[in-house]
């Protein structure tokens, strides 16, 4: 949005090109302000298997949703290629999610790398089935265990919000209950409400943008991504 030159009314030619020429400047910087650099995630699902690896734990990413609530902060979700987890107890949540993740960097599987978020899929967390979520506080870890056999219209609606939801506590987001800076009525991606109205068009309020965006998980056509490694932080 810019400023509307056809709202203006000129009285002359001249009087014309005195505004053009600060209107012109003015719509230059409006344009700057109000189109944030396209920033990137890259996630990266981690998909657990029995110990010879068969029966997957369900991998619906229902990624259009999830791409649509960062969309909102001008964040384009980079879906990586689908990695395994091989080991039953993790897979059913019989272990805890502490022992899953130190299992994961000695397997490799995540803890260096390019920054990015690994999308654990389970049918249990910490013992309990799905549907549900666990998501590190502004780390790079998050488990999601879908609904057995999920194929209702608000199963499905709940899991979209699980797999935002998670991904928006390693990006900074907070519950609304716990973030002044948002209504905790509001029917946003870490508030109350319907499944399909926490995924729906306002899921991400002004101020959880903002937190997005100051996420250092996001990369930007201007990073040297290949120079970039570290390790993970784990915070309960
Ligand atoms: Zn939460």
């Amino acid at each position: 949005m810019g400023v509307k030159m056809s709202s203006l009314v000129v009285s002359s030619c001249v009087l014309f090109l005195v505004l053009l020429l600060p209107l012109q400047v003015a719509q230059a910087s409006a344009n700057i302000v109000e189109e944030p650099e396209l920033a990137y995630l890259l996630i990266e699902p981690v998909i657990c298997r029995s110990d010879s690896g068969t029966n997957a734990a369900m991998s619906r990413l229902h990624r259009d949703r999830v791409e649509a609530v960062y969309a909102q902060a001008d964040v384009e979700l980079v879906w990586l290629a689908e990695r395994y987890f091989d080991c039953s107890a993790v897979r059913d949540g019989s272990v805890d999610v502490d022992s899953i993740v130190i299992e994961g960097i000695e397997r490799g599987l995540w803890g260096s790398g390019v920054p990015r978020i690994s999308l654990i899929l389970v049918n249990a967390i910490n013992g309990v089935p799905g549907p549900r979520g666990l998501g590190m506080q502004s780390g790079s870890i998050c488990f999601v265990a879908a609904a057995e056999g999920a194929s209702g219209s608000e199963n499905r609606d709940q899991e979209a919000f699980a797999l935002a939801h998670e991904i928006g506590h390693c990006l900074g987001l907070i519950h609304t209950v716990d973030d002044p800076e948002v209504a905790d009525d509001i029917s946003c991606i870490m508030g109350a409400g319907e499944f399909s109205e926490r995924i729906g068009e306002n899921s991400l309020q002004p101020s959880q943008i903002t937190t997005v965006r100051n996420s250092p998980f996001l990369l930007f056509k201007s990073m040297n991504v290949s120079s970039t490694n570290r390790l993970d932080s784990y915070i309960n």
